[in-house]
Order: structure tokens, then C-alpha cells, then sequence
């Protein structure tokens, strides 16, 4: 609970300590950003503990502007939401990983899952759902090549609503995965009401798995709780041989983290998925 205040306590001072013209430019550069085609989407591997292959990828958003630099999704994300221009992002995320997983699939590279970061205000639109659908559709890939990832506060605004479109994704086969897992108010209440295939371990109990035996009882229990509701986990953020060697010894289905890989611009994930390369 310590770990949790910290955390909204850093993120909340760094919003209302960004400088308001700070805040005024992103707002500015992000208007017209998708069209200008600012944003890229990388891919982040996500390897079996036990066989060491690799099951899938996150997709992270990454934007780059003239006049700002590469401003981190941290920073630029939360505006977005403010600013009601995360739904327009989101769709060209998605649009923008379907093609992709469509290309791979072409070129003969593998069944791999690709997971989308799917924000609040986005999922509270009744048209998301039917744009997921839509997407699949346009790209002629199935659904099971598609994941979402949300966190707590994705499906705290109307968690009715959010219930409804989560059933509706994973009836067609979309795999729901609950990110951040343990950093919240009331994960528990979350796993029992939403349709979860898969919790991912947070960072911040990643870190010292190895070194730390609290971390180490959370990251145990994580497992247990998710292997007895029938669900898998992916350990986020394993940075090291040791993260890794206690992650699998205690039966952590996935990993992804630098350890194996940073997020890779297409082209070289592309090449990382030729070269099919194991943990
Ligand atoms: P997240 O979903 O928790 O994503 C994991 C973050 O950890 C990513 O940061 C990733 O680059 C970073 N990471 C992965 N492995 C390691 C590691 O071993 N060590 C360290 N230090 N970091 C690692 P990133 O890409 O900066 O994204 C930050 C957050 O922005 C994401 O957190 C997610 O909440 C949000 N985000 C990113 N892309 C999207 C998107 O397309 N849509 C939405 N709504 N949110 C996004
Ligand atoms: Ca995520
Ligand atoms: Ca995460
Ligand atoms: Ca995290």
C-alpha cells in the first residue's frame, strides 16, 4: 500500500508540476500529430518461461515531434485523455498493429499475440468494442492474434459498461489482460467481476524478486491467485538473469522485460521474430 501512494503521489505532483506552457505545447503538437504521422507503434516481446519462445508483444505507443523531441506515452497519454484525443489515438493504434500482424502473417512469421495499452476514456466509448470488430475484420486476422491490456483505473469510470464491452471482446476471442496488477485500490474486486485471461505482474514487485522476500510473497501470490482463478501471468518489467530465474522457478508462465528485449520499431521486431531467437 506504502508502494501505491508513492507512485500517484510522484505521478499527480508530476502533472501539476509540468510548466502549463509545457503543457500547452503538447496539447498544441498533439492536435494533428496522427495525421501528421508523428506516432509509431513498438513492439515489446513477451517470452514463454518455459519453453523460452516467444507467445507474443506489447505494442507501445511512441511519438516523435519536430518541435518537442520523442515525448514519453508518461507524459503525453494523460493528455491525450484531458484533452479528448485519446480515441483517435487509440484507433490508430489498433488499426496500425492489425496491419502489422497482417504483414507478419503474410510473410510467414509466426502466430504471435499482440497486446494494446487500451485507455479509460477510449473504453468508455460504446464504439470501441465495434472498431476492434471492424479492424479484425478490415485486416482479415483473427482474434486471437489480438489482446487488450487494461489497468484498474481503465474500467473504474463505468465499470458496468466496461463488464459488458470486456465480455463482448472475449467472446470473440480477444484476450484481456489486467496490467499493473497490485499497484491499485481494489485488484480483487476487479478479478472477480471482469473477464481476465491474464494478470501482469507490475514492475515495481519485479524489480526485488530476487533480493526482497516481501516482493518476493507478493510476486508468489500474484501467481498462485492467478493459476487458482484460472488465469495466466506475465511478469513485467524483468530486467535481469536473477528476476527471470526466480519468475520461472516459480511457475511465472511469461516475462517480458529488457532482459531479453527493449520495445523494437517494427522493422526490428520483424527481424527478431526471422531470426526466431529463445529466452
Ligand atoms: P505499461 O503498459 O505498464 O508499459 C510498460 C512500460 O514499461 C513501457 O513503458 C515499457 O517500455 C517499459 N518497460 C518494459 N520493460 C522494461 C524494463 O525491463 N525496464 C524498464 N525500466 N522499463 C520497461 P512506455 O513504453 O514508456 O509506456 C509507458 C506507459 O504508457 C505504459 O505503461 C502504458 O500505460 C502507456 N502506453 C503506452 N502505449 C500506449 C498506448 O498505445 N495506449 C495507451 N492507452 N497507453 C499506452
Ligand atoms: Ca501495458
Ligand atoms: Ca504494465
Ligand atoms: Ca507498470
Amino acid at each position: 500500500a506504502k508502494e501505491t501512494g508513492r507512485d500517484n503521489y510522484a505521478f499527480f505532483t508530476e502533472r501539476m508540476d509540468m510548466d502549463v506552457r509545457a503543457k500547452l505545447a503538447i496539447q498544441t503538437q498533439l492536435r494533428g500529430a496522427v495525421a501528421r504521422g508523428e506516432f509509431a507503434v513498438h513492439y515489446q516481446p513477451q517470452m514463454c518461461l518455459r519453453t523460452g519462445a516467444m507467445l507474443g508483444a506489447e505494442a507501445l505507443l511512441r511519438w516523435d515531434n519536430p518541435v518537442l523531441g520523442r515525448v514519453a506515452p508518461s507524459l503525453f497519454i494523460p493528455l491525450a485523455e484531458e484533452y479528448g484525443l485519446i480515441t483517435a489515438i487509440g484507433e490508430w493504434v489498433l488499426d496500425t498493429v492489425c496491419a502489422q500482424i497482417q504483414r507478419w502473417h503474410a510473410a510467414g512469421l509466426g502466430e504471435i499475440k499482440v497486446a494494446v495499452n487500451l485507455s479509460g476514456n477510449q473504453f468508455a466509448q460504446d464504439r470501441t468494442v465495434e472498431f476492434v470488430e471492424a479492424t479484425l475484420r478490415k485486416y482479415g486476422i483473427a482474434a486471437l492474434c489480438l489482446g487488450i491490456e487494461i489497468t484498474e483505473s481503465t474500467v473504474m469510470g463505468d465499470p458496468d459498461k466496461a463488464v459488458a464491452a470486456l465480455k463482448r471482446l472475449k467472446d470473440i476471442g480477444v484476450g484481456i489482460s489486467l496490467d499493473d496488477f497490485g499497484t491499485g485500490y481494489s485488484s480483487l474486486g476487479y478479478l472477480k467481476r471482469f473477464p481476465i485471461d491474464v494478470l501482469k505482474i507490475d514492475k515495481s514487485f519485479v524489480d526485488d524478486v530476487a533480493t526482497s522476500t516481501n516482493d518476493a510473497a507478493i510476486a508468489l501470490s500474484v501467481i498462485s491467485l492467478a493459476h487458482n482463478l484460472n488465469m495466466r501471468v506475465i511478469a513485467e518489467g524483468v530486467e535481469t538473469r536473477e528476476q527471470m530465474a526466480f519468475l520461472r522457478e516459480h511457475g511465472c508462465d511469461e516475462m517480458q522485460g529488457y532482459f531479453f528485449s527493449r520495445p523494437l520499431a517494427a522493422d526490428a521486431f520483424t527481424a527478431l521474430l526471422g531470426e526466431k531467437k529463445n529466452l
